[in-house]
């Protein structure tokens, strides 16, 4: 096995939603910067994953992220030749979402590219396994095919999703008993919706599930969406896998195996048994399985449900977070509360991603520090993203500094964002 030693000033771990930006924001900030990613490509879950709708650029009031998550959807849109929705134009229904859309192999070759750009070092198929402090540097200890790196690093952000390197270090983690389900990303094409028949398509799908052909979850809204909607979206982002842990190798294989065996029944169903079916194609399938949500980072300060729905101006904060709270589960399917007044955005206080005791690391993604429903409205992507930059930008300005990232001003942090073109946060 081939040892390499490398030496950076920020090291980001795990180069998914959070992760791709924060290493772009602090490579541009001019800090020598790597991100080790185990997969294959950047963007996580929201490219190799199938989740390919980042929530949420836009409010009704206007934009609330921007910056580099903005720059990347507008280049990859602008290079298929797709016009930016007008997101103005948006008529006042009860779901204040604007929903956007981004072309997987489009976007992850762009954001790759403006990693390459930024001086980052990409370091795919590499597991961080240990973290460990060495005086004022970590030392970081990933394996790939043949390889054993040693990266020592002055600052680390934990964009890992399952809080990697927090657990790694000892450092404090959250985890309730109930998780929201996890899910198989696929698609089916060719299904002929002149065919459809919504009332006659629910009393098969019960049939189905009363003869056990197809299971519970295998259609993930249950009773809370008519199965109509599992055929308009060709069963994209509609099936749960329960109890789904993705924090190690194992449980990883379990989503994966399951996700797949769900995808399998319900492709067979809705060929052989629903008219307008019979010429569908599975036409796509995501590399892996995906959790909602695993570990938490126990932070200085943990978010909760109030601070979310009450939209409270933290002093610290350092991003915006706006989104419905989307909480997904075994019974219903799927719970969603609104926010009291459009106008309300929440927003990432600074101390939720520092973990509590901790000094020069920091996380960002659905690993912030949060209670479990509030959490279900900040992971969405645009805001792990925002947090991704945010944090990029703070581990850049501790290194110029000369000081730990978390002794650095909040609104320094979103000064340099809105330098790299993040939307000032109200
Ligand atoms: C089924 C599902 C549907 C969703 N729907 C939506 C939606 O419609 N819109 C929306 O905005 N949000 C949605 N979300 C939420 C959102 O997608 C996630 O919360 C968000 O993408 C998480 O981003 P992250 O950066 O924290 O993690 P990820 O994007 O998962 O990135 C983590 C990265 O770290 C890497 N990694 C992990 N461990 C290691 C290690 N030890 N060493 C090296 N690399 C490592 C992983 O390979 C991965 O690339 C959905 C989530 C799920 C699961």
């Amino acid at each position: 096995m081939k040892i390499i030693n490398e030496k950076v000033d920020v090291l980001v771990a795990g180069g998914g939603t959070a992760g791709h930006v924060a290493a772009i924001q602090a490579g541009r900030a001019r800090v020598k910067t790597a991100v080790i990613e185990a997969g294959t490509m950047l963007g996580g879950t929201m490219t190799s994953g199938g989740v390919y709708m980042p929530n949420h650029y836009y409010s009704p009031q206007g934009p609330v992220v921007l910056g580099i998550a903005w720059e990347l959807y507008k280049t990859s849109m602008e290079i298929e030749g797709l016009p930016i929705p007008d997101y103005r134009k948006r008529r006042p229904v009860e779901n204040p979402g604007y929903y956007s859309y981004i072309n997987v192999p489009l976007y992850s070759a762009v954001a790759e590219a403006a990693a390459v750009k930024a001086g980052v070092n990409i370091h795919y198929h590499e597991f961080i396994g240990e973290v460990k402090p060495d005086g004022n540097v970590w030392e970081i200890t990933s394996f790939g095919r043949g390889i054993k790196r040693i990266t020592r690093a002055k600052e680390i952000i934990d964009c890992t999703g399952d809080c990697d390197v927090l657990r790694a270090l000892g450092l404090g983690v959250l985890r309730a008993k109930e998780r929201q389900p996890g899910a198989y990303q696929y698609k089916i094409e060719g299904i002929d919706y002149e065919q459809i028949w919504d009332e006659e398509v629910q009393i098969m799908y019960k049939e189905a599930m009363d003869k056990g052909t197809i299971k519970k979850g295998d259609y993930a809204y249950l009773d809370s969406l008519p199965f109509k909607y599992y055929l308009n979206h060709g069963g994209h982002n509609g099936t749960h896998v329960y109890d789904a842990d993705t924090s190690t190798a194992d449980g990883q294989t379990r989503v994966n195996i399951e996700g797949r065996e769900r995808m399998l029944r319900m492709y067979k169903f809705v060929r052989t048994s629903i008219p307008g079916c019979e010429r569908s194609v599975l036409k796509y399938m995501a590399s892996h399985g995906l959790a909602r949500e695993t570990y938490r980072t126990k932070g200085e300060y943990i978010i909760t449900k109030q601070d979310f729905l009450n939209a409270v101006n933290f002093e610290d904060k350092i991003c915006n977070a706006f989104n419905y709270i989307d909480m997904h589960n075994e019974k219903t399917g799927c719970d969603v509360y609104f926010h009291e007044s459009r106008e309300m955005v929440p927003v990432v206080p600074f101390r939720a991603l520092i973990p509590k005791g901790s000094s020069r690391i920091t996380v960002a993604g659905r690993i912030v520090s949060a209670d479990r429903v509030s959490l279900a409205g900040i992971r969405a992507q645009c805001t792990c993203m925002a947090m991704g930059q945010a944090m990029g930008a703070a581990a850049a300005l501790a290194i110029k500094k000369g000081v730990p990232s978390r002794e650095i001003d909040a609104k320094d942090i979103v000064a340099l964002t809105v330098e790299h073109g993040a939307c000032p946060i109200k």
